[in-house]
């Protein structure tokens, strides 16, 4: 269903014209800014993924330091944040798109 409102900003669209695909942005600057908090987050996701990989192998013993409940400690929290990340980037896009 189209949507008549920017999928960043808010902003109310001109009704699309014909039968082109409706807008989803009021502008060129409103679609940077969305693909930008998209990228960041899965920046962020990607990062994170780094390091529960790093706890993974820890946990079998092949990396650095630390107690077994410390590693599982900081994999419970590191998770969680990841959880996290990854449900602000699905409501960003259904933010985004979903107005589409
Ligand atoms: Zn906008």
């Amino acid at each position: 269903m189209a949507s008549e409102r920017c999928g960043y900003c808010g902003a109310a669209l001109d009704p699309p014209e014909g039968r082109g695909r409706p807008a989803t942005y009021c502008g060129t600057a409103c679609r940077r800014l969305a693909e930008n908090v998209l990228r960041r987050l899965s920046r962020q996701l990607h990062d994170l993924d780094d390091q529960l990989g790093m706890l993974e192998r820890r946990r079998r013993g092949l990396g650095y330091g630390g107690t077994p409940e410390g590693i599982e400690k900081e994999f419970v929290a590191v998770s969680a944040i990841r959880a996290d990340v990854e449900a602000q980037y699905e409501r960003r896009v259904r933010q985004f798109e979903g107005a589409q």
